[in-house]
């Protein structure tokens, strides 16, 4: 329900810290309760079932039925013992968020009577009644059903009264529908492809891990506040307000103490993560009012993935109790920065060496450049499919806005790296590689310093700088599903590596050393990927020019950047990594198009319907109280003296019709360009169209509705202003 807007405010302001109910015990106590991890599996399952299982996890080795029998009984019983009653198989489909269909324990025991009851059938598979999620055409005939199937290798959580079991969701006839299965199928090939580059170094590695730390911005808003404004309620975004005459100029947000209230949600928020093992660690203000970062300990990438997914709905539910509203949305407020995911990316060994750490062994720094460079030269030739994965109706109010990375792809490494690539490239083999009996391969120019992890050689604009021992992609927005950017990243590197393996082995076969192979290959890449290398600012202007000039994607229409997955090379690359094929980057497309068209109908018809019932009503209400006031003028006075005195209530006046005009024609304008649009069967086609021709609309609508916020009485306005929604005490 809505309530006015004085109401909002007074209840707001008048609102006090509700007390986090934090328990009195130490994290370490109940750091993972909710979680069947192997504390859990250990008490609940026998030896053999334990082992089998923490080898599928650990190994992929796949389980039996009778297995996952054993399992699902023992994670029955440890979920009844916590008062479970329900259980669910939780996935993330290609909408953003998760979707849950939940049963309860019980089937009839053919005595009349109920039992509970959880076999591993139901916990190996399910077929959700999903014929409303969104796949592209891949499920549009009755024998293509969507099911989801347990993914053993994300431990299995409860959630209230329900036992959450994370699973993959995928077309009968293999197809995959959601993020999961690619996500999966990619950690893979780069395992494989990864591993096998290191043996030119290390023969006696054995795996190699995909870790993911994200950083998750977030606003949050009074949840009366919230509710006062339909915009925001609806499509999580403001699509009209003037800016507060103060906002972020003085940084004090930033660097001030976090609001009491808000605090004690984090409190809260953070027990209900540590219960569900969600590892996180700092917490703290952000550049724009209201705005706040959580970020956790990194973890394996599937693992990382389903809690960031976990944590968004939790902190949906926590933010409740406290009485606010969690804006994920990545550009709530305009004027002030957006909300972003940055996803921190690495590698590591079985032997325990992360593969982007320049290591305190000189041995180390071979393989080091190796992997930077197979990384860039990746991100170079996939720039524009890794824009693609971050590319949404959104998001867009964040890439490019001058404020978060530029929508540009590019690497920043720091002046440490980027020297040592240069030296690379114009040294001989001599001086570039040493070989060593004893240590294998190593770097000529001897240690790369640990200084790398340095703060102050980065750059806070770079959509993926190198940030001292990972990668940190800055790009996501922050209501993404990070499995889009992660899966694209982790093909897209296991398909580069794949071919500078090929590459060396050709070079070999031809009579070269080893030593010899890796040099040359490696200098060609450097060559090769350096207009992806940019460590200027990327706000500016010039670098769009630049960017341009060095033939990287520039296309700033989300429906075009699309596109990008199915060019050739990249379904070529998906393909032969493995992970999605041209049918389902076809029909993961069409939900992208679909979905980016949803979110600017929706805007459009919010704004369309503040405008003509919210708006216009008041502003004709102040626009008659200053006619009055010209009638009341005239009666009591006249000749010049009444000329002075009305000619500001008429001046004003004009305007406002002038605004009121302009606000009804256009919402004419805008309804009709949806009608038309709507018209057009092509779904790429219509989502183009929604960009070209409607969606410019929200924003020539939003700046006369604006101007006349500073015009009309503030007595009279009817929504929530940006200095009333945005600075909670
Ligand atoms: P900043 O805001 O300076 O980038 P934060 O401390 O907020 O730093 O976030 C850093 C994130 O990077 C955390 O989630 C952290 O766990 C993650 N991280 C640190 N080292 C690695 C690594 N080797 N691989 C992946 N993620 C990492
Ligand atoms: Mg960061």
């Amino acid at each position: 329900m809505s309530i006015s807007r004085f109401n909002a405010v007074e209840k707001a302001s008048n609102r006090k810290a509700t007390e986090a109910c934090t328990p009195k015990r130490n994290v370490s106590e109940y750091y993972g309760e909710n979680v069947f991890n192997r504390k859990a599996m250990r008490k609940f399952l026998s030896k053999e079932t334990y082992e089998a299982l923490t080898a599928a996890i650990d190994r992929g080795v796949p389980i039996d039925r009778e297995v996952a029998n054993h399992v699902a009984a023992g994670m029955r019983m440890w979920a009844l013992g916590k008062g479970v009653t329900h259980y669910t198989h939780w996935f993330q489909p290609l909408t953003d968020g998760t979707a849950e269909k939940h049963d309860a324990f019980v089937e009839h025991d053919g005595h009349g009577g109920m039992i509970e009851e959880f076999s591993g059938k139901l916990l190996v598979q399910q077929e959700p009644d999903a014929s409303s999620f969104p796949n592209g055409g891949l499920r549009n005939t009755f024998e293509a059903r969507g099911y989801s199937a347990w993914d053993p290798s994300s431990p299995a959580f409860i959630v209230d009264d329900t036992l959450c079991i994370p699973t993959v969701f995928i077309a009968y006839t293999g197809e995959a529908l959601d993020y999961k299965t690619p996500l999966i199928r990619s950690i893979e090939a780069l395992d494989k492809a990864a591993t096998d580059v290191c043996h030119y170094f290390d023969p006696s590695t054995r795996r190699v891990t995909t870790y993911l730390g994200w950083e998750q911005e977030y606003f949050l808003v009074d949840e009366d506040l919230y509710s006062a404004r339909p915009d925001l309620s609806l499509t999580e975004r403001t699509l009209l307000g003037h800016e507060s005459a103060k906002n972020q100029q003085l940084d004090d947000h930033y660097f001030g103490a976090i609001p009491s209230r808000v605090q004690e949600f984090m409190k809260d928020l953070e027990v209900e993560c540590y219960k569900l093992g969600i590892p996180v660690k700092t917490r703290h203000n952000e550049v724009a009012p209201n705005q706040f970062e959580l970020a956790p300990i990194y973890e394996e990438c599937n693992l990382a993935n389903d809690h960031n997914q976990l944590l968004m709905s939790v902190m949906k539910r926590v933010a409740r109790h406290h009485n606010f509203r969690v804006l994920l949305h990545e550009k709530p407020f305009k004027g002030v920065n957006g909300s972003g995911k940055h996803c921190n990316w690495s590698l590591g060994t079985d032997t325990g060496v992360n593969l982007f750490s320049p290591g305190k062994d000189r041995e180390d720094n071979l393989r080091f450049i190796t992997f930077v460079v197979n990384t860039i030269m990746a991100v170079y030739r996939f720039n524009a499919l890794l824009k693609a994965t971050v590319a949404s109706a959104t998001n867009a109010h964040r890439l490019g806005a001058n404020e978060a990375p530029p929508a540009i792809i590019s690497t920043f490494l720091g002046t440490q790296i980027s020297d040592i690539l240069d030296k690379f490239e114009t040294s001989a083999i001599e001086d570039a590689i040493e070989v060593d009996d004893k240590k294998g391969l190593h770097l000529g120019f001897g240690q790369i310093p640990e200084l790398l992890l340095d703060n102050t050689d980065r750059n806070r604009t770079s959509p993926f700088a190198f940030t001292g021992n990972r990668f940190e992609f800055r790009a996501p927005g922050s209501s993404v599903n990070c499995g889009s950017a992660m899966l694209a990243l982790n093909s897209a590197v296991a398909y580069q590596l794949r071919q500078f393996t090929n590459d060396v082995e050709r070079l070999r076969s031809a009579g070269k050393s080893k030593e010899q192979a890796i040099f040359e290959v490696l200098k060609d890449y450097i060559k090769r990927s350096k207009p992806i290398r940019f460590d200027g600012n990327g706000y500016s202007d010039a670098w769009k020019e630049e960017a341009l000039r060095r033939g990287l994607d520039c296309e700033s229409s989300v429906p075009l950047q699309y596109d990008a997955y199915l060019q050739p090379e990249v379904v070529e690359m998906f393909e032969s990594a493995g992970v999605l094929n041209r049918k389902e980057l076809a029909a993961r497309n069409e939900v992208k198009w679909e979905v980016y068209i949803k979110k600017v109908q929706i805007e459009a018809r919010v704004l369309g319907d503040l405008s003509l019932n919210h708006i216009i009503p008041v502003a004709v209400r102040y626009q008659s109280v200053l006619l009055e006031n010209i009638t009341k003028l005239k009666e009591a006075f006249e000749g010049d003296e009444y000329r002075e005195m009305a000619a500001e209530p008429r001046r004003l006046s004009r305007q406002i019709s002038a605004h009121i005009c302009a606000v009804t024609k256009q919402v004419d304008e805008m309804v009709e360009a949806r009608k038309r649009a709507n018209r057009i069967a092509d779904l790429r086609e219509r989502a183009i169209a929604y960009h070209d021709t409607v969606a410019p609309y929200l924003d020539t609508i939003r700046a006369h509705i604006d101007d006349l916020e500073l015009m009309v009485d503030n007595q009279m306005w009817p929504l929530p202003k940006y200095r009333e929604l945005l600075f909670i005490r």
